[in-house]
């Protein structure tokens, strides 16, 4: 087996653990590899292993990342990287799911922008829970008037919420901004929407997410290793 084989075990193994101490069924929570600054051949690799979601944080290296690899692969990309309204056209024509729309201005662009050949967008709100590490992502308070508004808009399905809290070493604080987050979820849930997908945990804090109702752990370092940024 590859390295990235071994590690996807190991991160599958990781998330059925944490599930089984949460109560939860394995399978009620999905994995993203997240493939930024990564090599088409780690993502290949990662297909090869059975992995079939990606994550980009950056809209040209993702579309030149999810073109060079659709030869052969039958693959579901996800961008989950600050989104400018200038690069909203790349995303809503190539990706199939946005988890960081945080402004109604974006969600219009990429519901416009949208193609009508193409099967709805799927769609995550950022929210700026407490300790958010990004400057990313809607005021808690205003999660449920951006949510009502998107789940409006045609091209888009609104599937949930996504975070990326601020990172500690402390499991009890990690879950803090988790269940903060889920708590919202539940709200707008009760609320009458239709939301199926909490986006949340990361290499480092997967198992507390999971413990705090995550349906989805975005991860990059488990997988594939440390980022070079240089
Ligand atoms: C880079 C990134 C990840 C993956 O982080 P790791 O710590 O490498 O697992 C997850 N989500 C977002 C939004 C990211 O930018």
């Amino acid at each position: 087996m590859s390295a990235i084989a071994d590690n996807l075990q190991a991160v599958r193994n990781r998330i059925a653990q944490a599930a089984r101490a949460a109560g939860r069924p394995a399978d009620s929570i999905s994995l993203l590899a997240v493939s930024k600054t990564k090599p088409l051949a780690d993502v290949l690799a990662a297909a090869a292993a059975g992995q079939t979601d990606f994550g980009e944080n950056y809209v040209q290296e993702g579309v030149d990342k999810l073109l060079a690899s659709a030869a052969g692969n039958s693959l579901t990309w996800h961008f989950i990287g600050p989104l400018q309204s200038n690069k909203t056209r790349l995303v809503a024509e190539h990706f199939d799911w946005v988890h960081s729309v945080d402004r109604l201005k974006i969600a219009e662009r990429l519901s416009a922008q949208r193609p009508l050949t193409l099967p709805p967008l799927n769609v995550c709100v950022q929210v700026n829970v407490s300790g958010e590490a990004s400057k990313s992502g809607c005021a808690p308070a205003e999660a449920a008037a951006l949510c009502q508004a998107v789940a409006r808009l045609p091209g888009l399905r609104l599937r949930g919420l996504m975070a990326i809290p601020e990172p500690t070493d402390d499991i009890a604080a990690q879950r803090l901004p988790f269940r903060q987050l889920r708590g919202i979820f539940e709200q707008l849930q009760r609320t009458g929407l239709a939301l199926d997908t909490l986006s949340m945990g990361m290499s480092h804090d997967l198992e507390a997410a999971i413990a705090e109702g995550a349906t989805l752990v975005r991860i990059g370092t488990a997988i594939f290793g440390e980022r070079n940024y240089a």
